[in-house]
């Protein structure tokens, strides 16, 4: 049941290994949404410890589980503040304006992260004429932005300041622990300045499905209403939430690996002409890279690779993105940097450019 073909498409591509398939046959369940499922709460009861937050509820998806975020902190008509890059504002369907009416003010970022330099003079004034800051959104890993993890101490800078203007605070840690483990912090360490904080198990982590809000008693109240509302609340969940827990259990120390094979992914592509890549910038499991113009554009060498075996995805008019995770090997990512050396050499400017990427276009 692999695929056959390197994929390095997304983290989100991973199949549930046998260990795991053996904690989903023996989960006990329970009608989670009426509180009943004794593995949906035995998970949100070791995610809320392992944050030092009072409460969590598990949810179907990374974008339910920040949407309930922005939910829980904002009402309509309030703005949330957030990279330019920012999944929630980018990646989610248009879920802020149309699940909650709030507007987005995306600021200029680096690398999908801000400073205080870069939120100083965006707060909008106590005005009829003006919709409210709320809400300070931060992303950990950065997507979009590179895939790195945030400094501890800037984490820090920046939620302090947050609270003291008055905002609340939600952590987008869709690779949280890809971040504590390229950043050498914890969980609770880096999420301590977060009101809320959102974890995806679908992605490094290796699950089928599933996330996690976690804050506090009274956020986690109103997260678990906008699940509700939302459609997430489920019922023998147990079966999902008991690959979480295994996934917690097992899955995150080996993320290390994932990094390295990252860089040395990138440290590959370097050796292959008509390709710009800085394995420095390579933090995570994710590697950006680009294709020289004059050769093609993203999309023709994401179809290139595709049918020379390796799944890619163009994340710009000539940005690509690939991924690293638990079902891609040393080997198989050594072969990907051959894969796209060929591709590159056999010329993609004709193709039509048909592949998509995650965040293709732009
Ligand atoms: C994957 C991801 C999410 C969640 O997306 P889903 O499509 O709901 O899995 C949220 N934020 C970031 C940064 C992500 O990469």
């Amino acid at each position: 049941m692999t695929d056959p073909f390197v994929n390095m498409y997304s983290d989100t591509v991973t199949r549930p290994s046998a260990g795991m398939r053996q904690a989903i046959a023996e989960a006990e369940c329970g009608d989670d949404m009426s509180g009943s499922d004794p593995t949906v709460n035995r998970l949100e009861a070791m995610v809320a410890e392992l944050l030092d937050k009072e409460a969590a509820v598990f949810a179907c998806s990374g974008t339910q589980s920040n949407q309930m975020g922005v939910r829980a902190h904002c009402r309509s008509g309030d703005e949330l503040l957030i990279a330019d890059t920012g999944h929630i504002a980018n990646f989610e369907a248009g879920g802020p304006a149309i699940l909650s009416g709030v507007t987005c003010r995306l600021l200029p970022s680096h690398n999908g992260m801000l400073d205080v330099d870069d939120l100083e003079g965006k707060l909008r004034a106590e005005n009829q004429h003006l919709c409210q800051s709320r809400l300070l959104c931060v992303e950990n890993t950065t997507n979009a932005g590179g895939g790195r993890p945030w400094p501890l101490e800037q984490l820090d800078r920046v939620g302090q300041w947050a609270h003291a203007n008055g905002l609340k605070t939600h952590m987008d840690g869709a690779r949280l622990f890809n971040a504590c483990v390229a950043g050498g912090y914890s969980a609770a360490e880096a999420t301590r300045h977060c009101d809320t904080v959102s974890i995806c198990f679908s992605k490094g982590l290796g699950c089928p499905m599933g996330s996690i809000l976690v804050g506090s008693e009274e956020d986690i109240y109103w997260g678990r209403r906008a699940r509700k509302l939302f459609g997430g609340a489920l019922r023998q969940s147990g079966i999902v939430a008991a690959a979480a827990v295994y996934a917690l259990e097992n899955n995150i120390e080996r993320m290390a690996d994932d990094h390295a094979n990252a860089r040395a992914f990138a440290e590959g592509l370097v050796g292959v002409d008509g390709i710009l890549v800085n394995p420095e910038d390579v933090e995570s499991n994710l590697v950006f890279f680009e294709i020289d113009p004059e050769l093609g554009d993203a999309t023709q060498l994401a179809e290139r690779a595709m049918e020379n075996g390796l799944k890619i995805g163009a994340s710009g008019s000539h940005r690509l993105r690939a991924c690293t995770h638990l079902d891609v090997s040393r080997e198989q990512v050594l072969e990907a940097v051959e894969i796209i050396g060929r591709s590159v050499a056999e010329g993609v400017g004709h193709l039509s450019g048909s592949a998509t990427g995650p965040y293709a276009r732009g």
